[in-house]
């Protein structure tokens, strides 16, 4: 295929220089600094990560208490072991500590909090920070995507599936008319959003049509709602070519990206993103695990008792070198990483890393044929944040689904007719909801909460 890049390329930059004048200086920083050696991102890392614990010090009443229980303050933190005396942090820290962790500068702009229950099934609420944040993970996803061969100036149309996508089309009623030129829609590759819980058998002809008539060619989504996409349009024989499909969220089994790669007949990428730790790490074309982003982020691999195990395997501890509102420092996102050693052929300096996250993508189907999959579930549940602390759910019988919560002190009986009712909804009223109020969900051998647990198969 000829690629006009040499048109375009020069046309989509003037735009960013003109109209995303902060995400564009973030992109050619981020670029050139992926450009420098290991050595040379690594005390760049460093310096980002001094300049956060240091903010995070003078700026929030947490984090001045956290340096004082390790009998610390920033500028003692001269090397990770300096940094391995500071308390880990996690899920639960951030919930009890809410509005001292919140900066003090950043309370006077009132943002809008986000919310997430993640893959470990615990919901929280927390701040992103709009100015420093979104330019940086939006440009190093631009530049993760050149990694997998998609340059922003080839303009591919991607179709985005999401819980809340941006740029959402409601298709529940069939395709509206399309609105008239834009300008923007020429030079840039369009971004088209539709709801996860959007994607049924029944809404597969519009979404089939949508695809066509919007040019659709690149897909990116949950892991999950990937593969019941490719499985419905299979089904109906309607499956167009794409260019790529990028999956986030729970893991994938090897055999559900054949699958989609099959369907689509296209390479299937996976990306390594949080909600509140977005664009951590990325597949190369070489796929032999993630780079891992050492210019937004600052990871540790700790072993059972806090050192940096042997093999410098173990559990994933993160800082977000960009969050200045909310600050995440040493925090146990709930993954475990293995570094992979050795040098990647794409030319890519980032070090590689293998993390075992999620489960593989569960997935229920109702008796009326709809797949149930867990973002349904982690939506619904991040805004009832004030009452269950966690939960889970399992098919008991083919048309049975249990749903554990364990309730926080705020819950009411209201809250849980509330919780049986929209599921009962979501699967159309063919199974029997139950929902149980527990003490505590057990986790796997793995130590992760299993949160959607299908029928095993015969
Ligand atoms: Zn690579």
């Amino acid at each position: 295929m000829m690629r006009r890049w040499y048109v375009r390329r020069p046309l989509q930059e003037t735009y960013w220089r003109l109209f995303q004048k902060r995400f564009y200086a973030s992109w050619r920083e981020q670029r050139r600094v992926r450009a420098l050696p290991l050595s040379e991102i690594r005390r760049l890392q460093w310096q980002r990560l001094k300049q956060l614990l240091q903010y995070a010090f003078d700026h929030t009443d947490f984090y001045r208490q956290y340096f004082a229980s390790a009998n610390l303050s920033p500028d003692q933190i001269r090397g990770p072991e300096d940094l391995r005396r500071l308390p880990l942090t996690d899920k639960r820290t951030y919930r009890t500590h809410f509005q001292r962790i919140f900066s003090r500068p950043a309370r006077e702009a009132d943002p809008v909090p986000c919310y997430t229950s993640g893959s470990s099934g615990e919901p929280f609420r927390f701040y992103l920070d709009d100015v420093t944040e979104a330019a940086h993970t939006t440009a190093a996803f631009v530049l993760n995507k050149e990694a997998m061969g998609i340059a922003p100036w080839d303009k591919i149309n991607e179709l985005v599936l999401k819980v809340a996508p941006r740029n959402k089309i409601d298709i529940t009623g069939g395709l509206a008319p399309r609105k008239k030129f834009s300008l923007k829609e020429m030079l840039a590759s369009e971004h088209v959003g539709i709801s996860t819980s959007d994607i049924t058998p029944a809404n597969i002809g519009t979404i089939a049509q949508l695809i066509e008539s919007r040019n659709l060619r690149g897909v990116y989504g949950y892991s999950s709602s990937v593969f019941s996409l490719a499985r419905y349009l299979s089904a109906r024989r309607c499956a167009p070519r794409m260019q790529y499909a990028i999956t986030i969220g729970e893991g994938l089994l090897q055999q559900q990206r054949d699958y989609i790669s099959e369907v689509f007949r296209c390479p299937v990428y996976r990306d390594y993103s949080a909600s509140e730790c977005m664009r951590m790490g990325f597949e190369c074309r070489c796929q032999k695990g993630y780079h891992m982003d050492l210019y937004n982020y600052y990871f540790e691999c700790l072993d059972g008792s806090g050192h940096a195990g042997d093999n410098g395997a173990g559990e994933l501890v993160v800082t977000n070198l960009n969050n200045y509102v909310f600050p995440f420092i040493r925090y146990r996102i709930g993954d475990l990483g293995e570094p992979c050693h050795g040098v990647c052929e794409c030319g890519i300096h980032l070090p590689l890393m293998r993390t075992l996250h999620g489960r593989p993508s569960d997935i229920i189907t109702t008796p009326a044929g709809k797949d149930i999959t867990v973002q349904f579930f982690t939506g619904f549940f991040e805004y009832l944040d004030q009452y269950v602390r966690q939960f889970q759910v399992v098919q008991t019988a083919p048309d049975v689904l249990l749903v554990r919560v364990v309730p926080t002190e705020q819950m009411r009986e209201g809250v849980r007719e509330h919780i049986e009712s929209e599921i009962r909804s979501y699967v159309q009223a063919s199974m029997t909801v139950q929902v149980a109020c527990v003490d505590e969900i057990a986790l796997e051998a793995t130590g992760k909460r299993r949160l959607l647990v299908p029928l095993p198969r015969e």
